[in-house]
């Protein structure tokens, strides 16, 4: 895969200060992360590399955003979605690209009502 744009990245730091942007977390970023997978076809709308498809992350949590926290295994990929969303998303955890696209959409929400979308590209 082709590295990250550098005035992607740019424009995504800007947008999220530099600072971790899993709910709770108040750690400086250490990374870009994806919130869906660029291997399995980006967002619902075909946006991979796009600023409403990543967001800063601190090394931790962009395991979690990617679903390969710690050894990667089922139970942890589980226990973090579990954390971000809560016990009322069990009922999601029926097939691993399923919680995984929960995951994204949630996160993609809480990200659009904190940046302002006005001068951002279309997605490519
Ligand atoms: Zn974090």
């Amino acid at each position: 895969m082709k590295p990250l744009d550098p005035a992607t990245r740019a424009l995504v730091i800007e947008l999220d200060g530099g600072a971790c942007q899993w709910p709770g977390c108040e750690h400086p970023a250490t990374e870009i992360a994806h919130l869906h997978s660029r291997g399995m076809g980006g967002t619902p709308d075909g946006a991979r590399d796009h600023p409403t498809n990543l967001m800063c992350a601190c090394w931790r949590h962009a395991r979690y955003t990617d679903g390969e926290t710690g050894d990667g295994s089922w139970a942890e990929y589980a226990d973090a979605h579990y954390r971000l969303l809560g016990r009322q998303a069990r009922h999601l955890l029926v097939h691993p690209d399923r919680l995984a696209y929960a995951r994204a959409e949630h996160l993609r929400g809480l990200l659009a009502a904190r940046r302002s979308w006005a001068d951002l590209p279309n997605p490519t």
